[in-house]
């Protein structure tokens, strides 16, 4: 039986082929045993941590389109005809001259530049909801170079979600969006790391969840979770973008801890719940888009962001508005 291994990125450049077949391998475990022997330790150190044969965090390997991390990873079995496809670890210093070329359009907006991209490569966000404001934002995360996304939701996709979550699609009802997500995003662009993870945020999760990102999106749907990602944001100095939408109207606001108002300053009330409210898809696509613009932004430095300032779109009468958020002396989240 034969594998055919396809190569993405740097693993091209350090085996100098974009695909290989594979005789004999019973599992992937076996099947990374094999390259390494064909590719040296050079191979191996891109692989696995130092002084070990554990997979790194940072590689994705994909057997027949679904990432082995899903599947329980090294054992996951192969039979006759598979195909396995292996993604480089994220963390390098460099940009590979596929990233130069795949990126040459956003490269080559002042501004921005190969520095700004390589901070891109180095970042890691993190997207709190893959619903109708996470779909559209780590998309757009994910096609600029974002080498790392943390993306987190616990719910099913249902037929009613379909109408704005764009990263799910009809046969994909009844799975987790999770799954759904990474799937749609690695495909995307292979060259980013993506985690997904099946869980709700809870006070007790969140600090560990959030820990060591560059920045934080909000695509809750609920102000509780709101409230309790803009403190937790707050009280760890990482930046957090807020968006909200209804109908035809939404909202954003960036949060910079120590430089600006925060979530709580500008919306010191949980606004009047609704079991279901009403919104079309192209609300939170405007406002999600606008999120990881903003994420962008912050990491590379470029532009002003929205802080101290609430953004109102309206799609009804096609306006953006802002007011001014003073930050509140005595907010109970954000004063010192
Ligand atoms: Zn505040």
């Amino acid at each position: 039986m034969a594998i055919t291994v396809k190569f993405f990125a740097n693993f091209r450049e350090l085996t100098g082929r974009e695909q290989e077949r594979i005789e004999g391998a019973k599992n992937v475990a076996s099947l990374l045993d094999e390259l390494v022997r064909r590719f040296e330790e050079r191979l191996a150190e891109q692989l696995y941590s130092p002084g070990t044969r554990k997979l790194r965090g940072t590689v994705n390997i994909l057997v027949n389109g679904k990432p082995i991390r899903l599947l329980q990873e090294l054992n996951t079995p192969l039979k006759d005809e598979d195909v396995v496809a292996i993604f480089p670890p994220v963390a390098g210093g460099k940009l590979t001259s596929d990233e130069l070329k795949r990126y040459s359009r956003q490269i080559i907006i002042p501004g921005l530049g190969k520095r700004g991209q390589l901070k891109l490569k180095r970042a890691h966000v993190f997207v709190a909801g893959l619903g109708g404001l996470g779909s559209p934002s780590s998309i757009y995360l994910v096609v600029a170079g974002v080498g790392h996304l943390t993306i987190i939701d616990a719910q099913q996709v249902d037929l009613t979600n379909l109408n704005r979550q764009v990263l799910h699609w009809e046969l994909d009802v009844g799975r987790s969006k999770a799954e759904s997500a990474v799937k749609k995003l690695l495909a995307i662009n292979p060259n980013v790391k993506v985690d997904s993870q099946l869980k709700r945020i809870t006070p007790k999760n969140v600090n560990k969840l959030i820990k060591g990102a560059d920045v934080v999106v909000d695509g809750m749907d609920n102000y509780p979770m709101r409230y309790l990602l803009n403190e937790t944001c707050v009280h760890n100095h990482i930046p957090f973008v807020h968006g909200a939408v209804e109908g035809f109207v939404g909202q954003m606001m960036t949060i910079l801890p120590g430089e600006g108002p925060c979530l709580k300053c500008a919306i010191p009330k949980e606004p009047p719940k609704k079991p279901v409210f009403p919104v079309l898809g192209a609300t939170p696509g405007v406002i999600g888009c606008l999120q990881a613009m903003e994420a962008i932004k912050l990491i590379t430095g470029v532009g002003e962001p929205l802080v101290g300032r609430m953004l109102i779109f309206n799609g009804r009468n096609m306006t953006f508005n802002e007011f001014r958020v003073e930050q509140n002396p005595n907010c109970p989240v954000c004063s010192k």
